[in-house]
């Protein structure tokens, strides 16, 4: 990007996040955990599933699974029936086990602050990474999930598809004391109102600046 046209995608960022902040009042993730570690189960749950369901089904689980030696020792089969409802079962009862031996064999079983230990672990991409960081640890970061990545793009703060590209698209406009938040803006307004299907642009707080608009 040229100095120009950088220094106004960055204005128009900061115009979008002035009005997401002000249209859009629950602006913290959805998912509900007590630590870092129930935040990374959660994040791997999460994966193709709603974060209603996983709000459903961790409640159980984290009652039942206390530390993470507890997960590291689940019997894989019993696992997999307590979080079947998420969907992927197997592949996510595989990846927070895998997850939760790696953490005890390499961090004493403590959950990583940094970006590149916790992409490191089985089940945790950049994505899962972020979260956990801007989330748990108040480490800035910006999630790019199937949200982010279609409203960011309807905006016109990226043009690219691949996450991790989209991602440092972002990271150069928006500042970055703001990136977690600006996650939490858009990921609900893709939920509220910027919707996969059918945009509600008529009554979005952004159309001003969003060159995707409905007319
Ligand atoms: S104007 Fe429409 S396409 Fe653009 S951000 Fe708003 S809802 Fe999405």
């Amino acid at each position: 990007m040229k100095t120009k046209s950088l220094s106004a995608q960055k204005a128009r960022a900061l115009q979008i996040i002035e009005s997401l902040s002000r249209a859009i009042p629950a602006r913290k993730i959805a998912l509900h955990f007590n630590n870092p570690w129930q935040l990374a189960v959660a994040t791997i749950l999460s994966a193709q599933c709603t974060d209603e369901r996983v709000n459903q089904v961790t409640p159980a689980l984290f009652r039942k699974y206390k530390t993470v030696s507890h997960y590291a020792k689940a019997n894989l089969k019993q696992f997999e029936r307590d979080i079947y409802s998420t969907g992927f079962y197997r592949a996510k009862a595989k990846n927070i086990q895998a997850c939760a031996r790696a953490l005890l064999e390499r961090f004493n079983g403590r959950v990583p602050q940094k970006m590149e230990e916790l992409v490191s672990l089985p089940g945790i991409g950049r994505k899962t990474a972020n979260v956990i960081l801007g989330n748990a640890f108040g480490v800035p970061g910006i999630a790019v999930d199937t949200h982010v990545k279609r409203v960011t793009c309807r905006l016109g703060l990226t043009c690219h598809t691949d996450p991790v590209k989209i991602e440092y698209d972002l990271n150069q406009i928006i500042p970055q004391s703001q990136w977690t938040q600006f996650s939490h803006l858009i990921i609900w307004h893709g939920r509220l109102t910027c919707r996969a299907r059918r945009p509600r642009c008529s009554e979005c707080a952004v159309r001003t600046w969003c060159p995707s608009r409905e007319k």
